[in-house]
């Protein structure tokens, strides 16, 4: 254990804080949780686009698409969450530099952006249809 541990803060390249390190354990397992729905719905597309004829099908399969757009976009929301922990700019917005407001990082522990730069981003706000996990405390 004491080993893993060691390797895991040589491959970071430095130290992590406390509560670094809980934010970081929370996104990884964020991460894996997200890439097991994703394989999943990867299953489902090999599966499903050869014989979709009937209707109820099809729209399955749109909706499944819709679902696996937010996926991808929660996966690397939180894929840029981990490397900013690894970095140091963590709860540092990626476009404009300034510090993000502190509850919406508790509210959100992948958001890498502002509130200003996220609206002007357009990006839809991955927690109103993902519910995170650290969330229902
Ligand atoms: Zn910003």
């Amino acid at each position: 254990m004491a080993i893993r541990k060691k390797i895991k803060e040589i491959i970071i390249g430095r130290e992590l804080s406390v509560e670094e390190k809980k934010i970081f354990k929370m996104l990884e397992d964020e991460k894996n949780k997200l890439e097991k729905e994703i394989t999943k719905l990867k299953k489902f597309y090999d599966y499903g686009t050869a014989d979709s004829e009937n209707a109820q099908e099809i729209e399955e399969f749109s909706g499944q698409i819709g679902l696996k757009s937010k996926l991808d976009e929660g996966l690397s929301e939180v894929k840029l969450a981990i490397k900013k922990i690894k970095k140091g700019t963590y709860g540092v917005c990626s476009k404009c530099n300034k510090k993000i407001d502190p509850k919406r990082m508790i509210a959100n522990k992948s958001a890498n952006y502002c509130v200003s730069c996220k609206n002007n981003l357009k990006v839809k706000i991955v927690k109103k249809w993902y519910k995170f996990p650290w969330m229902k405390r």
